[in-house]
Formats: structure tokens, sequence, C-alpha cells
């Protein structure tokens, strides 16, 4: 048997986790399971040490490598357990060299590796590039596959813990960015979707400062067989006028953003160190709507932040509506340790689950309504399986008896509130 890779948390991990599966088979490494963490809450943080003890349990003879953000941020927790036989910092697992020293590590020393020579992290905060990476394809042959364009963050928002775990910013260069899609779409992957920690922040580190904008332009007129390029989450406040104006010429460029908006309550807004206010999010959301009035528009919002009254939190409700939103992410806030929030005066823990509650059943209206309003409309359907498609907005639609991977201009009949019929 090789080596199994398990994913955890975002985007980023998932492309990872075809780097690591990739030089880890490279390096020779057998008999492995790879565990790529997250780190963003408690939660995951505790899905991952309860997967390691089940899958220690049920192969017994395999080694446990964990990875990830919540290794980089807890290197010393992970490597306690007697489950786990090396941890691998955020950075080193995108090198082969951290492999190839993890398959010496254990042919030296069968078993019973003791906790400090577990360790294999290294000082995230002293990466300054990114270690180049050209993936032929997606083991999963997904027609949907992310490409990595940006990695770790500059910023220092109070609840987050993940410059941390994956460093200050830096950017892939635009011409490695090109020859990734172009391979990705040569290996039949219909649609790509452009991924990073803080993306809107592409580029400020590379010669020229190229921006998000022009990056997105140059791989639509340098890869033209390319038929969807998607955009993940972005911080609006740092959008440029090119990234504008392809959102509003470019018909390859989905018509769907998701938005970090984090709160619809400039004080909690202000306590975040998030740069924009309640103002600025619902000016940018009607700017792209002017631009592309189809748009559909996603956000990330935390429930029960800390010092978060009823109405401030009704003001994120509030901005549900406001915005235009379509699809709403609810995070019930979790206190991390090391950041400024977690020492604020905390929201009780029942009130924030009682606040995500009501926040996801605002969100969920919002879908409803749009599915609703696209009733009679045709459009063009990315096929994902033999069961669901997304359209261009990145509506589900179920459908049968089509080929995934090809897209397909079909007319929506109905819904069932929580996808399309055609
Ligand atoms: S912008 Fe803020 S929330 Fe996003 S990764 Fe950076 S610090 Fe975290």
């Amino acid at each position: 048997m090789s080596v199994d890779v398990i994913t955890f948390g975002c985007r980023l991990n998932a492309f990872e986790s075809e780097v690591i599966a990739l030089e880890a088979e490279r390096a020779g490494l057998t008999e492995t399971i790879v565990i790529n963490s997250c780190a963003v809450t408690n939660e995951a943080v505790a899905q991952a040490r309860q997967s390691i003890r089940r899958l220690k349990r049920e192969r017994p003879e395999a080694r446990i490598v964990v990875t990830g953000c919540a290794a980089q941020t807890q290197a010393d927790m992970f490597a306690d357990m007697a489950e786990v036989d090396r941890v691998v910092g955020n950075d080193d697992k995108m090198r082969g060299s951290a492999w190839r020293d993890a398959r010496s590590a254990f042919d030296a020393l069968p078993f019973g590796i003791s906790t400090s020579e577990k360790i294999a992290v290294a000082d995230i905060m002293a990466v300054k590039e990114m270690a180049p990476h050209l993936l032929e394809g997606f083991q999963s042959g997904l027609p949907r596959v992310f490409v990595q364009v940006q990695n770790g963050c500059d910023h220092r928002c109070t609840f987050c813990i993940i410059p941390y775990g994956r460093g200050n910013s830096r950017s892939v260069p635009m011409g490695a960015v090109v020859d990734q899609v172009r391979a990705l779409v040569a290996r039949g992957h219909t649609e790509i979707v452009l991924t990073g920690v803080d993306l809107t922040s592409y580029g400020a580190d590379l010669p020229g400062t190229p921006k998000l904008g022009l990056l997105t332009r140059q791989i639509l007129r340098h890869v033209p067989e390319l038929k969807r390029l998607r955009i993940s989450s972005i911080d609006q406040v740092e959008v440029d006028r090119d990234l504008l104006d392809v959102i509003a010429d470019d018909e390859r460029l989905m018509p769907h953003l998701h938005l970090s908006l984090q709160s619809g309550d400039d004080m909690i807004l202000k306590r975040m160190k998030r740069r924009h206010s309640r103002a600025d999010a619902i000016e940018f959301c009607a700017q792209v709507r002017r631009l592309r009035p189809d748009i559909a528009l996603g956000a990330d919002i935390i429930a029960g932040f800390p010092t978060e009254t009823e109405d401030m939190f009704a003001r994120s409700q509030d901005l549900v509506e406001e915005c235009g939103l379509t699809f709403l992410h609810v995070f019930p806030y979790s206190k991390r340790p090391g950041t400024p929030a977690s020492r604020m005066p905390q929201v009780p823990g029942d009130k924030i689950k009682e606040r995500a509650r009501r926040l996801r059943a605002v969100g969920e209206a919002a879908l409803q309504k749009r599915l609703a309003s696209e009733i009679g409309t045709t459009r063009h359907v990315l096929i994902e399986s033999a069961t669901q498609g997304r359209t261009e907005h990145f509506l589900p639609v179920a459908i049968s008896g089509e080929t995934p991977g090809a897209v397909r201009a079909l007319t929506i009949a109905g819904d069932d509130g929580a996808r399309l019929r055609v």
C-alpha cells in the first residue's frame, strides 16, 4: 500500500494534498497515512486527533504523519500522541526533501521515535517564497479543481490563527500559474478555481507587483481553451480596478464572488481589525451588481464574536439582505489560542450556537429566494457527477444522464429548496 492523504479544511489544503501525495510517493514512502490538518476552529483540531486515533486502531502497521495548519501551530501536542510518527510543517509539506527525510527517519528507526525527533516543522514566518509545483492533474479527476496562487497573510485579524499556520503573504509567479492552469485544462479539467489565503493580496511580493485582476486577465488570454475560471474567497476592500473590469467584460470569469465580510456591525469590524465598514461592504456589492447584474454573491460571517450584543448581531443578519447575498457560510466564533480576540470578553457558548443557527436560517432563506428566481432561465451547467451540476452562479442543479465534465446550456424548470431542477 502506498500513501493515503486525508484532507481537512480549505481548498488550499485540497490543492496541497495533491502535491503531498506526489512528493511522498516520489520519496518512496509506503504504508503511510498523512493527515493534512486544519486549525481554523477548535473543532477542526479535535477532528484531526480523533481521525489519528481511529486510523491507527484500524491500521496499526501504518505510519502516521501529521501536517497542515494544526501541525504548524500545535506541533508538540501532536508529537506527544503515541499514534503519531512524524509532524511536518505547513511549508515543509510542499517540499520533496521533507518526505525524503521522513523516509530516512522511518527506515533508520522502525518504531518508538522520541517526541522531539518526530518534529520537522520550520519557522513559517521565515518563509518568503512559494515552493514551485506543476500538477499534471488531480487524482480525483473532478471537472472543477483548485489552483493555489497565493499563500499566507500579512493581516492580523484578531480572531484568526491562519497567519500563524501559514506565515506571511507570498505569491506564485504569473507565468507559473498560467502553466499550471494550461496543464490542468490539457488533462481535461473544465473549471479552475483560483485559491489562496488572502487572494486579493496576490502579487504584492512579486516584481512589478501584479494584482489579482491582471492575473485573471493573463490566464484568460493565454489559456483560450479554458472554459470556466472561478475566484474563491476574496477581501472586497482590496479588489483592484482590473479585476472589476474582467468581472464586467469576460464571460469566462464566473459571475460568482465569495466575500470575507465577517460581521455587519462597524464596532465589531473594528474589534476584528477588519479593513472595511458595513457601508463599504454594501457599496461593493451594489458596484459589482451594476457591472454584472446576474452575479451571485456569498459571504463568510462570524456569529458570536466577543462583545457582540443582540443589536450588533442583528446588523449581521440584516447585511444578508442589504448585500443581496445568496450563499452564507456561518462560523460560530471559535476561541483560538494566542489570538487577541481570545482575551476579549467572550459571548456565552450557547448564545454563540443559537446566533449561528439563526444566521444560517437567514442564509437558507436567501438561497431559496435566489433558486426560485432562476426558474425559466437558461444556465450553463458544469456537470460535476452523474447526479449533480453547478451553474455559472455556483447554484447546484439536480441532473441525470449527463457526462461529467461537460458544460450544458439547460433551462431551469424548478427547485427543491436546495437545488435547481431542469
Ligand atoms: S485576512 Fe484576516 S481572516 Fe483572512 S487569513 Fe488574514 S488574518 Fe485571517
